[in-house]
């Protein structure tokens, strides 16, 4: 074979938890796996993720009568019914397969102290006695819009641990990794993925990897919102672009972006919901505790959208803190005492310090909500098959596999990553071994030589347009003023119109250097585009969809609708083309019927047709579109009406 191309059983685009959990999976049944990642795969954004991942262990009192069922009603009120409600069955089921795995590969858990504890719940300080006989399980702590205590965490540094545990793995097992390698584009030929052409960020050449399934795992898009974001600078939401650049694979949803109450001001770094979870509180101005007030039932610790909401309405009233970056809240966990923040929530002792300087027992912590998870992401099925392309599937953020809806519960990415990285991964190991791999060399070869003429017309071109760093600081600006927390018709337009200039301006821009190897501001550059038709599509997604629903809300439209927009934006956008294209697809088999989450607003407007008749079109659609292959019968997993017994 030609050495500009390389073969193997499954390309895996991207070496964060989701990848690497799929890529064990694959090359746990013999398959040939190669994992591509911008960088070493435990510097991937998985790391940095704090504070628990959510499974029903019930392993102590304030768990106790925790069941996957119950997993699955959080997620779905946590989504606003945004989501497929077999899929956040299908992973609520094995979201404590997970957490035991990881245990099993060496993620320290921290742990239940049988008897005597004292905790902080809703900002008041508790005893409970833990049962000795649960002494040593696997502890867990209280996260927003759950009714049980249900974040396994490791301190707060449990992405990190998992992330090391899972590598150490990968390594095990042999798995061959190119770090500093980027996917530029998919090779297929109209309806098989044939694999990627990839860029090695060290001497920026240019190579194809032909593979019987190509995974992309390459997390959220958080970049788009600039500086406001919580996301590492490599979240540019490459996977996704690759894929919407084709025309034939459809993203979902991707203008439900979720904002997350606690970044530190101004630097953006987050510090997790378990602050709150452990009895954090948050404070305006006046040192008042507004949570309080406004949302009685779970104060602090509704779902992340509602919070955010709140914050950035108090801010908006004139009662935030004013600094030079604009204004901000405070959160406080100074009651919780240096013992727990210095063990339990030993990561934010050290931002804080290394960060503000500051002691979090001393001093409140300045705070403001910033963008955060990329709900939306590559359309796939429940068995992780992107829509359009055989061969082709995608995993964790990077993926649309659509647990989440229009909002994540706090601690169900991790648990995510892990739950589907296993299910993709036993899906493709499936698929790999009923195809071989049979691809024209010549369309490769064709791809490769694409890539490298964009690569080369950036470092040809002259004249002086704006520079690439300009736009996409304008594009930040864009995305958080225009398409962020609240949203009303006529800013989304104003949105869409200007990232329509930023787009025309990348065509022009120049880069100040002509470096072709390593070279940071050729490797933004040649991802600039993709990360402006992505926000473009948020911003015209959101524009269309004219109703609030989880993270998107329309000012102008602030009721959830469940009788127009009971489903899931689709859009395609060819790389040649001017214009995306919208369609929308229902959102899933119903079993908990649409209802109020317990917090946020109670007003809606309700869906007129019953359940039954909406799941029939349900079937009718994955019917039509050939969308029910699977390794599940449809609707096996879902234990119809099994969520009656706990609601009442
Ligand atoms: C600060 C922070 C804290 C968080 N805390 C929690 C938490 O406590 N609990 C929870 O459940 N969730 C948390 N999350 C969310 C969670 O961490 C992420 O959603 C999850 O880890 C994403 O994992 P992933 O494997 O999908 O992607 P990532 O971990 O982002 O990995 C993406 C991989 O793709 C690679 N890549 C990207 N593009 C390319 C390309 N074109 N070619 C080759 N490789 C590429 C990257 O190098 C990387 O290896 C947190 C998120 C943030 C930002």
């Amino acid at each position: 074979m030609n050495a500009r191309l390389i073969a193997t059983d499954v390309l895996i685009v991207g070496g964060g938890l989701a990848g690497e959990r799929c890529a064990i999976e694959a090359a746990a049944a013999g398959h040939e796996a190669l994992i591509l990642s911008l960088v070493p795969p435990r510097r991937s954004h998985s790391c940095a993720a704090q504070g628990g991942m959510q499974a029903s262990l019930a392993n102590c009192a304030k768990a106790e009568g925790d069941n996957p069922t119950v997993h699955f009603l959080d997620t779905v009120r946590g989504s606003d019914w945004g989501a497929d409600q077999e899929v956040a069955n299908i992973f609520a089921d094995e979201a404590p397969i997970a957490v035991r795995e990881l245990a099993h590969i060496g993620v320290p858990w921290s742990r239940v102290r049988g008897g005597n504890n004292h905790y902080f719940i809703k900002g008041e300080e508790v005893e409970i006695d833990e049962a000795l006989e649960n002494d040593g399980l696997i502890g867990q702590r209280d996260f927003g819009g759950t009714a049980k205590w249900r974040a396994c965490y490791a301190a707060a540094g449990t992405g990190h641990a998992a992330l090391y545990a899972v590598d150490s793995e990968v390594v095990r097992l042999g798995i061959t990794v190119r770090d500093r390698t980027e996917a530029v584009s998919l090779i297929h030929d109209g309806s098989r993925c044939l694999g990627a052409v990839v860029r090695c960020l060290r001497t920026g050449e240019h190579f194809a990897v032909l593979a019987k399934a190509t995974v992309i795992a390459t997390g959220g898009y958080g970049r788009i919102y600039g500086q406001y974001t919580s996301n590492a600078v490599i979240n540019e939401g490459t996977g996704a672009s690759i894929a919407l650049d084709t025309g034939i694979v459809p993203l979902g949803n991707m203008e439900a972006v979720q904002f997350h109450p606690t970044t530190l001001m101004p630097s953006g770094i987050l510090v997790t919901e378990g602050c709150r979870g452990d009895g954090g509180y948050l404070l305006d101005k006046n040192l008042n505790r507004f949570m309080v007030e406004l949302e009685p039932a779970k104060q602090e610790l509704a779902s992340r959208d509602v919070v955010s909401r709140h914050m950035a309405q108090v801010m908006r009233d004139g009662d935030g803190v004013d600094t030079p970056y604009g204004p901000h809240l405070w959160l406080d966990i100074r009651h919780i005492g240096e013992a727990h923040l210095r063990t339990k929530l030993l990561e934010v002792w050290d931002i804080c310090r290394d960060f503000l300087g500051i002691s979090p027992a001393e001093e409140l912590i300045p705070v403001r909500p910033t963008q955060h998870y990329s709900m939306g992401g590559i359309r796939v099925n429940k068995d992780g098959e992107a829509y359009g392309l055989a061969g082709l599937f995608a995993v964790g953020e990077a993926a649309c596999w659509d647990m989440h809806g229009f909002n994540r519960l706090g601690g169900n990415s991790l648990a995510e990553t892990l739950v589907a990285g296993r299910i993709v991964g036993r899906c493709v190991a499936k698929h790999v071994a009923g195809v071989s791999l049979r691809a024209d060399t010549g369309v490769a070869l064709d791809a490769i030589g694409a890539a490298e003429r964009r690569a080369r017309d950036w470092l040809t071109r002259s004249g002086n347009g704006r520079g690439v760093y300009e736009i996409r600081d304008a594009l930040g600006e864009i995305m958080m003023g225009k398409v962020g927390i609240f949203r009303t018709g006529d800013e989304l337009n104003e949105a869409v119109a200007e990232i329509g200039q930023l787009l025309d301006d990348c065509d022009n821009a120049v880069l100040r250097c002509k470096d072709p190897g390593v070279n940071p501001e050729l490797g933004f550059a040649l991802r600039l585009k993709g990360m402006l038709r992505l926000a473009m599509t948020v911003a015209m997604g959101a524009h269309a969809r004219t109703e609030s629903r989880g993270a998107h809300f329309r000012s102008d439209f602030p009721l959830r609708n469940d009788e127009e927009w009971l489903n899931r934006t689709l859009v395609h956008w060819a790389l040649e083309e001017s214009a995306p294209s919208f369609s929308y697809e229902p959102t899933g088999l119903i079993d908990l019927p649409p209802g109020h989450r317990g917090y946020g607003s109670d007003q809606r407007i309700e869906m007129k047709q019953s359940v039954d008749n909406y799941n029939e079109t349900v079937l009718d659609e994955q019917t039509r579109h050939g969308r029910l292959q699977s390794s599940e019968d449809m609707g096996s997993r879902l234990q119809r009406g099994a969520w009656q017994a706990y609601v009442h």
